[in-house]
């Protein structure tokens, strides 16, 4: 079977990439530089990359640039989209590509036939943003949507572009009959499969410094591997369909350190960890309907862990540790 993926040397795509290319399929991927080795050659060193990878040059505000990529796919994963949680210009550099970039894929399926599903990569960001008070007995599910105006108002530019983006994909897939599926991941973690960080694997370097009340926030994860694992679901069973809260964890940030302190403690000092009390009650994610696609999700601690040993091997804990 034939599917592609948009965005393939991403940090989830990365992962997605892989488990397709495990299970035979034939991959389409796409990457804004297929000339750029530190985009590409963790993708071609893939077990399968020779014989079943194929790479493609596609930028998210180029119309048609999806066709070449599409035609002939069964499945279609559209995971690329920009990720930066600050911004000069955020029409331009997050809600354009984010918007215009899942229309134009979406565009590039209706032209061929041979798409049966495709799978957009969305977020908790297009879920929980909408002002209803997440206080420990709430359990937020797949009939939350963020609100545009209230991510508007708390100038929360990537959410909104991510709740702009959902928004409009399952406005022009019911206009068009395109089978949509969504996968609603938290922060992203786990092991790195290409060579630079990734922002949300970068937070866990940097969260003793970024984290003023240790008592009072929260922290929600998702593994990647998780991650991949749900959208390949999303496409090979048949019955799945809608939108699919992916969130692992949903814990007081206090657990974290205290996790991460035992990991390395450099990434979590021992003042943080003394003032840390880790049995807060939290609101929580519902994993009904992921666990119902077949997802297993990962114990926090390993996750974790693999977070921490990926940054150790590709040197990036080294290198804050020595600082
Ligand atoms: P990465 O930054 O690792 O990957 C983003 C991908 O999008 C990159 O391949 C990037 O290409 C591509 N991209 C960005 N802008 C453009 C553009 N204009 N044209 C073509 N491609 C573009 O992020 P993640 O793997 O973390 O995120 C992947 C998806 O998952 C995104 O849709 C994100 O919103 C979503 N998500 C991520 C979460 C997280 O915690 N990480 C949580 C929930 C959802 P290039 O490599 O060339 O820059």
């Amino acid at each position: 079977k034939v599917v592609c993926v948009t965005g393939a040397s991403g940090f989830i795509a990365s992962w997605l990439v892989k488990l397709l290319l495990e299970r035979a399929y034939i991959v389409k991927a796409t990457v804004r530089d297929p000339n750029d080795p530190k985009k590409t050659e963790h993708l071609l060193a893939l077990e399968g990359a020779k014989e079943r990878l194929r790479l493609f040059k596609a930028d998210l505000l180029e119309e048609g640039s999806f066709d070449a990529v599409v035609d002939g796919c069964e499945g279609v994963f559209h995971t690329a989209s920009p990720v930066m949680f600050s911004s000069t210009d955020p029409q331009a550099e997050l809600i354009d590509p984010a918007v215009k970039g899942t229309l134009n894929v979406l565009k590039s399926c209706v032209k061929f036939a041979t798409v049966k599903r495709l799978v957009l990569t969305s977020s908790t960001a297009a879920v929980i943003f909408n002002g209803r008070p997440l206080t420990p007995d709430v359990v937020v599910d797949e009939t939350w949507f963020s609100d545009p105006f209230f991510c508007e108002n708390f100038k929360q530019w990537y959410v909104l572009s991510k709740t702009l983006a959902e928004e409009a994909a399952w406005k022009f897939a019911e206009g068009n009959g395109i089978d949509l599926v969504t996968i609603n991941p938290s922060y992203v973690i786990g092991p790195l499969l290409q060579p630079s960080l990734n922002l949300t694997v970068e937070m866990i370097l940097n969260l003793k410094n970024d984290i003023e009340d240790v008592n009072s926030s929260i922290y929600s994860c998702s593994d990647v591997r998780d991650v991949a694992s749900a959208h390949v679901q999303a496409f090979e069973v048949p019955s799945a369909n809608g939108r699919y809260c992916l969130v692992g964890h949903v814990i007081p940030m206090a657990k974290v350190l205290k996790i991460l302190h035992e990991l390395h403690p450099s990434l979590c000092p021992p003042e943080k960890y003394e003032e840390a009390n880790p049995s807060e009650p939290t609101y929580q994610v519902s994993q009904e309907k992921a666990k119902s696609l077949g997802v297993n999700f990962l114990p926090l601690e390993v996750s974790l862990r693999d977070t921490v040993e990926s940054l150790k091997e590709k040197g990036f804990l080294k290198t804050f540790y020595i600082c």
